[in-house]
């Protein structure tokens, strides 16, 4: 099992990537717990669930996660919400853009009542008594309505999906100049403009960012990997910006 991310006598951040199965795109789940409270961010599709179902049982019975938090609405975060509200008393948080859309993933009405919306300049909750939990706004990056988590007790930014890498074999990012590679096609595509790159950097280099996991991929850790991750998105041109006319062009039969 991989050590927590994290760990002090009452703040634990565990971090699980292996669960996914080979022909769906890697996904990272985490588990924050502090004190006797557990929080559950991005917990995945069905053919993760009773996975990471059994391994956070290990750390915090599955009774005392009290918020579960979906960044966006994409399936490999959120298809088996249904799931995780029949087995815990949790809530869960996500953009009121995408609230009525969840029973689309087969949500019963009558655990409608346990998902929250997040409006959109984000919220603060408090985890185990006295851990204020962030929930920042990162819309467009890429989903319209879109948040990461910023745990100021672990001091970890978690990004969703900026910052996702795909096909690397490594689990920390130890040379960022050829981490680029496994990273540049993913936001090129899913980002939506340079612009909001620019507000995000602006936004999270007022935090104090020791680490940030996205939830694909390989993690960022130590001040001046952050510092080299925040750069690089703030200067990338991304979806929008690389649009042109031949992008919109009738097919031919
Ligand atoms: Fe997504």
């Amino acid at each position: 099992m991989r050590e927590p991310l994290f760990e002090s006598k009452d703040h634990k951040v565990v971090f699980f990537e292996e669960l996914t199965p080979a022909s769906a795109v890697q996904s990272n789940q985490v588990l924050i717990i502090h004190k006797d409270e557990g929080m559950l961010l991005d917990p995945g599709g069905h053919k993760v669930f009773s996975k990471l179902l059994s391994k956070i049982s290990l750390y915090i019975p599955p009774d005392r996660i009290k918020y579960i938090f979906l960044s966006h609405q994409d399936p490999d975060i959120v298809a088996s919400i249904n799931g995780w509200l029949m087995t815990t008393k949790a809530q869960a948080y996500i953009s009121k853009l995408w609230m009525r859309f969840l029973p689309h993933f087969g949500l019963d009405s009558q655990l409608e009542g346990r998902i929250k919306p997040i409006y959109d300049n984000g919220t603060v909750i408090t985890l185990g008594e006295d851990c204020k939990i962030y929930i920042l706004p990162a819309h467009f990056l890429h989903s319209e309505g879109n948040f990461q988590v910023y745990d100021p007790c672990s001091k970890i930014l978690f990004s969703g999906d900026l910052g996702a890498s795909l096909g690397q074999d490594y689990f920390f990012v130890e040379d960022f100049d050829k981490h680029i590679k496994y990273m540049e096609g993913f936001h090129r595509r899913y980002m939506v403009s340079n612009k909001v790159l620019r507000f995000w950097a602006n936004m999270v280099r007022q935090l104090d960012i020791e680490m940030i996991v996205p939830q694909h991929g390989a993690i960022f850790k130590g001040k001046d990997m952050v510092n080299r991750f925040i750069e690089w998105v703030e200067n990338l041109e991304v979806g929008v910006d690389l649009l042109t006319q031949d992008f919109y062009r009738v097919p031919q039969g």
